[in-house]
C-alpha cells in the first residue's frame, strides 16, 4: 500500500514537471484556445466549456465560456477526477445523484452544476495535463459522436501545446545564440583593440614617440597615393650636430632628453599627412607626400630654428638637414631619401645648423 502511494506521488511529480515544461500556466488568453471552447460547447449543446490545466493545488483555465474566474481549488475540480482516467472521457449526466460528486460545492451551491463531460489532454509521453470539458446546470445526455468530438478537441489542444513549446524553445535558443554571438563580438573587439595597441607599440620609438623604421614602412605603404600618383613629394633627413659631444659632456641620459627635445620640435611642425621617423640614434626622417620643395623647406627650416632657439637645454643644440624632392610615379622614395642623405652630408660639410636642398 505504502509503495503504491510513493509510486503515485512520483507519477504526479512527473506529471507536474511535464505540465511546467509547456509554460502554459498563467499565459495570456489566445484566440485558438477560445475557439476550442466555443466548438466544444456548440458540439455538446452546453452553455459552458473550459480548457483547464490541473496544477499542484488549483485548476487554471486557459480558455472558458460561460464561467466566471480563471481558477478553482484542485480538490473540488471535476477535472481532477477526469485526468485519473486518461484513456477515457468522463461523463456525469446528473451530478446531484452521483456518489462522488453530489456533495461538491458546485453541485450543492448556487452554481447548480449537473452535467459534466471532460476529455483528458494527454501528452505524447502519457501525462494527463487537464481537460477539455463541457458543463451544464441541467442534467443531460451526450451521444458517442459528441464524446468522440470532445476527445478530438483534447488531442488538438495537446498538438497546439506541442507546437507552442517548440516555438518557445526555438525562441530561447535564438536568444541564447544571440548572447553567445554578442559575447564573441565583444571578445573579438577586445582582441582587435589589443592587436592595434601592440602594432602601434611595435611601430613606435619608445624614447620619442615618433615612428620607428617598422612604423615608417607601414605608414609609407598606407600613404602610397602620396608618391604613386603624380605631383611632387619631399624627403628630409635631419641629424643632431656634434651630438657625441653632448653625450660626452653631459652623459647619456641628458643626450636622451636632447633627442626627445628635437623630436618634439619635429612633431610640432610636421603636418597631418607627413611621416616623422626616428631613423637612427640621433637621425630623423620626415617624409612629406604631395609637397613641393618650397613648402617642405619651410617646414624643415621651422624645425631647425626651433631646435636652435630651444631654451632649457644644457648646451646650444643644432640640427642639420638634407632635403630632396621627387615626382610621384617617377621617383622611388628610396632614391629621394639617398639624395636627401647626400644633401645632409653637404650641410654638415658647409658648417652645420643649416639645410641643403636638392631640387628636382
Ligand atoms: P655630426 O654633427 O657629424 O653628426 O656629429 P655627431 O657627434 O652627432 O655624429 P656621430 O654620428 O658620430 O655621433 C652620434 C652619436 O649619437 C653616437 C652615439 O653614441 C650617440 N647615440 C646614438 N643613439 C643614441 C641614443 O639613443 N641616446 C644617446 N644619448 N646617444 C645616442
Ligand atoms: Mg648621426
Ligand atoms: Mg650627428
Amino acid at each position: 500500500m505504502a509503495e503504491r502511494s510513493i509510486g503515485q506521488a512520483q507519477d504526479e511529480a512527473r506529471r507536474l514537471a511535464a505540465l511546467r515544461r509547456y509554460r502554459i500556466l498563467d499565459s495570456l488568453p489566445e484566440p485558438v484556445y477560445d475557439d476550442v471552447v466555443k466548438i466544444a460547447s456548440a458540439v455538446c449543446g452546453t452553455p459552458q466549456a473550459v480548457v483547464t490545466f490541473i496544477e499542484e493545488s488549483r485548476q487554471w483555465f486557459k480558455a472558458s465560456l460561460g464561467i466566471e474566474g480563471e481558477e478553482t481549488p484542485r480538490e473540488i475540480a471535476f477535472c481532477d477526477q477526469a485526468i485519473r482516467r486518461p484513456g477515457e472521457v468522463t461523463v456525469v449526466n446528473d451530478a446531484s445523484v452521483h456518489p462522488l460528486f453530489r456533495n461538491y460545492p458546485q453541485v450543492t451551491g448556487p452554481d447548480h452544476l449537473r452535467f459534466y463531460a471532460g476529455a483528458p489532454m494527454v501528452t505524447p509521453d502519457g501525462h494527463a495535463l487537464g481537460t477539455v470539458c463541457v458543463i451544464d446546470r441541467v442534467p443531460r445526455q451526450i451521444d458517442a459522436g459528441q464524446v468522440a468530438a470532445l476527445g478530438s478537441l483534447a488531442r488538438i489542444v495537446v498538438q497546439l501545446l506541442e507546437t507552442r513549446r517548440a516555438q518557445l524553445d526555438f525562441q530561447r535558443q535564438l536568444a541564447e545564440r544571440e548572447l553567445v554571438t554578442q559575447d564573441l563580438i565583444r571578445h573579438q573587439r577586445e582582441l582587435e583593440a589589443h592587436n592595434s595597441e601592440l602594432s602601434q607599440q611595435a611601430s613606435q620609438d619608445p624614447l620619442t614617440g615618433l615612428l620607428n623604421r617598422a612604423g615608417m614602412q607601414r605608414a609609407s605603404a598606407s600613404a602610397q597615393s602620396g608618391w604613386s600618383g603624380s605631383g611632387p613629394f619631399c624627403v628630409a633627413v635631419l641629424d643632431i650636430d656634434h651630438f657625441k659631444r653632448i653625450n660626452d659632456s653631459f652623459g647619456h641620459a641628458t643626450g636622451d632628453s636632447v633627442i626627445q627635445a628635437v623630436a618634439g620640435a619635429i612633431r610640432r611642425n610636421v603636418r597631418g599627412g607627413d611621416i616623422a621617423v626616428r631613423y637612427g640614434g640621433e637621425e630623423f626622417l620626415v617624409m612629406m607626400p604631395a609637397t613641393p620643395a618650397t613648402g617642405a623647406r619651410t617646414v624643415i627650416e621651422r624645425i631647425r630654428r626651433e631646435v636652435a632657439e630651444q631654451p632649457g637645454l644644457p648646451a646650444r643644440v643644432t640640427v642639420s638637414a638634407g632635403l630632396a624632392m621627387g615626382q610621384a610615379g617617377r621617383d622611388e622614395p628610396e632614391a629621394v631619401f639617398r639624395a636627401a642623405d647626400q644633401a645632409l652630408y653637404l650641410a654638415k660639410r658647409r658648417g652645420r645648423d643649416r639645410i641643403e636642398v636638392v631640387e628636382d
